[in-house]
């Protein structure tokens, strides 16, 4: 523990600076002006390269999850406030990131996911897919593939306005076949267990089905677009699909959904996420995935951990720990 009372000597030093200053102001003139907080932020886009590749992170805005017992499973609410206070994070309210990957490979412009669209069932912060693309310089006309890693609302409801209207009116929309079929159901209308289902679908429906002469289905192991390999990771949905980017020999994986937490999941990987629609299958995968990030030291780039998402995992005691890459702001000079 660091002892912070102040010392006499220091206390009296200060006091002495205070007065002298305050004598400044009374003699000397007008007081230092006081400058307004300022508002605003830094642009809500990151650029980084990948081989001869350029990626951009473009901000959906956060995604305010709440108090975390009813999202986490598995273990008790102690020991996942305890797991986020020791991390230096607010025990009371989970944020997730929406982290959408565009990926400029030379031949195609491909956005990864498409946030949350116009809805504001996670409140207010969501649905900044757009401008932020408009910020970053990037023209939606210009994406020529929607790469989606599965069918909930965060990831595909960013396809289409409220009214209609394609958000992308060039690209073709790549799924995997079982997403689609579970996620755009019919059948699953009346379902009232779990409680989202209907909402999702609803959602789902409206932004796949008006597209259905533009989807692919991907496939497992296939690379559909030259540098991106499809990877099953099933189990938050039964299709969640990652995707395996490689450019000059180099490889990083797109994990999506894999993990939606950056300190809850990894510390305790085999624990349950409330919207996973197999959560034991989810938790397998989620193992295996993070195994293997390790295992090969493959960087990767997770769509919900906090901005921008990209970094490394590590094995860490009976887990895994995320070790988030320096964000790269200027280029070195040449060695020389
Ligand atoms: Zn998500």
């Amino acid at each position: 523990m660091h002892d912070l009372t102040l010392t006499r000597r220091q206390a009296l030093w200060g006091t002495a600076a205070l007065a002298g200053a305050s004598t400044l102001v009374v003699q000397g003139g007008p007081a230092l002006a006081k400058a307004p907080m300022a508002t605003d932020q830094a642009p809500y886009f990151y650029r980084f390269k990948h081989g001869s590749m350029q990626g951009t992170v473009i901000s959906d805005g956060i995604l305010p999850l709440g108090e975390p017992s009813s999202s986490f499973l598995g273990t008790s609410k102690e020991e996942v406030g305890n797991m986020l206070t020791s991390n230096f994070l607010d025990p009371s309210n989970v944020i997730l990131e929406q982290n959408i990957l565009v990926l400029n490979t030379g031949q195609n412009l491909v956005l990864f996911d498409t946030g949350m669209g116009e809805s504001t069932i996670f409140g207010p912060t969501t649905g900044k897919m757009m401008e932020n693309l408009k910020v970053a310089g990037i023209d939606p006309a210009a994406i020529d593939a929607i790469v989606c890693t599965h069918g909930h609302c965060d990831h595909v409801w960013g396809i289409m306005t409220d009214s209609g209207e394609r958000n992308f009116p060039n690209a073709q929309i790549y799924i995997s076949q079982t997403d689609f079929d579970f996620w755009t159901d019919e059948a699953k209308l009346s379902m009232t267990d779990p409680s989202y289902m209907k909402l999702f679908v609803e959602g789902a429906r409206k932004n796949l089905l008006p597209n259905r002469d533009r989807l692919v289905f991907v496939k497992d192991g296939q690379e559909f677009l030259p540098g991106i390999q499809a990877m099953a990771a099933p189990g938050h949905t039964l299709g969640h699909t990652i995707f395996v980017l490689t450019s000059d020999g180099q490889s990083m994986l797109a994990i999506g959904d894999t993990t939606h937490h950056h300190v809850l999941l990894l510390e305790k990987p085999l624990l349950e996420f409330a919207y996973d629609t197999d959560p034991k299958m989810s938790a397998k995968t989620r193992y295996r995935v993070l195994d293997m990030l390790a295992t090969q030291r493959m960087p990767m780039i997770a769509y919900h951990f906090p901005w921008p998402g990209i970094g490394h995992i590590a094995k860490h005691g009976e887990g895994f720990r995320y070790y988030p890459a320096p964000m790269v702001m200027q280029e070195l000079p040449e060695k020389t």
